[in-house]
């Protein structure tokens, strides 16, 4: 296949935690054991190091620095990256997962993973999780310097993997993260209903993007409601 004939192939774009795996893994990380182990290293209670850990949580949201293992390991004196591989039999992709992924190679699909997960967690995760073999292209925003629910995170992966933003559908169970993808150009955006296992399902009408129940449910949206032009008769 020559370079311009796999440009037209369509592409979609994975976020990796909530979206293909279980949100429930890094939830049972941030919001108990790393407090469980924030409160025995510092020598403090339970309830002062929730405290303390859940004020970081939000004044760190949503910028690289969240993403960042070094950065809590730094910040919170526990080395976070060994929490979670201590608890790595715990991560588990979500059900559905590698049923659409072959599905979308078998229809011509190039899949790419997009996460906010540093390399380190990145790596971990594909220790764990056998997705690595359905990617062309495996990216962390800490490779590009800028979180996904920036406009320059796509800006520089479309620098450095030329793509054409109409042939892209893009799917992330963050909303913020959605919107800026939503802002650099990419149209076909799709939410996840429920990215824990541990936790209730939203409803439809909280999130502004349509929202897949079961991950397969993309194969009927895109057979369905999405017009991928076919390169060979544009
Ligand atoms: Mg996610």
């Amino acid at each position: 296949m020559s370079y311009s004939d796999l440009q037209q192939q369509p592409i979609a774009m994975f976020d990796m935690d909530g979206t293909l795996l279980d949100l429930a893994f890094d939830d049972f990380i941030w919001n108990h054991c790393l407090p469980e182990r924030h409160a025995q290293t510092h020598q403090c209670s339970l309830e002062q190091s929730q405290q303390t850990l859940f004020q970081f949580y939000k004044q760190h949201k949503h910028t690289l620095s969240w993403y960042s293992s070094a950065y809590w390991t730094a910040k919170v004196g526990v080395d976070v990256l060994q929490l979670q591989h201590e608890h790595r039999e715990k991560i588990c992709a979500r059900s559905g997962c590698f049923q659409l992924l072959k599905q979308l190679k078998a229809q011509g699909y190039r899949c790419w993973l997009l996460t906010n997960a540093d390399r380190a967690g990145l790596q971990l995760k594909l220790e764990n999780v056998e997705l690595s073999s359905y990617f062309e292209l495996m990216i962390s925003s800490e490779e590009l310097g800028h979180a996904k629910e920036e406009v320059a995170f796509w800006q520089k992966l479309q620098e450095m993997h030329p793509f054409d933003p109409a042939q892209a559908i893009f799917i992330d169970d963050t909303v913020a993260v959605l919107q800026g993808a939503e802002d650099f150009g990419i149209t076909q955006l799709f939410s996840i209903l429920q990215p824990s296992s541990a936790k209730p399902a939203r409803t439809p009408t909280e999130l502004p993007y349509p929202a897949l129940d079961h991950l397969n449910d993309l194969l009927d949206y895109i057979e369905n409601n999405i017009q991928v032009t076919d390169a060979k008769t544009a």
